[in-house]
């Protein structure tokens, strides 16, 4: 489930999940090398974590490979 050895380069954290790299390209971009962890990605973007988990849903939804 996690996804090589990305780091969150905020606060740390290892082992990101696939969702979480996954959501990092589809807010960052695709060519981002900076991946946030789920707390700290919705701290850059001054949302709720709950708004990222959703938007991780809507893609799944969409059917977009980033995610599992
Ligand atoms: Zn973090």
């Amino acid at each position: 489930m996690a996804t090589k050895n990305f780091k969150c380069i905020a606060c740390g954290k290892s082992s990101l999940s696939k969702n979480e790299i996954g959501i990092n390209k589809k807010l960052l971009g695709m060519k981002s090398k900076n991946f946030y962890c789920l707390e700290c990605l919705a701290n850059l973007l001054e949302v709720e974590p709950q708004d990222i988990l959703d938007k991780i849903e809507d893609f799944k939804r969409d059917g977009c490979k980033l995610f599992e």
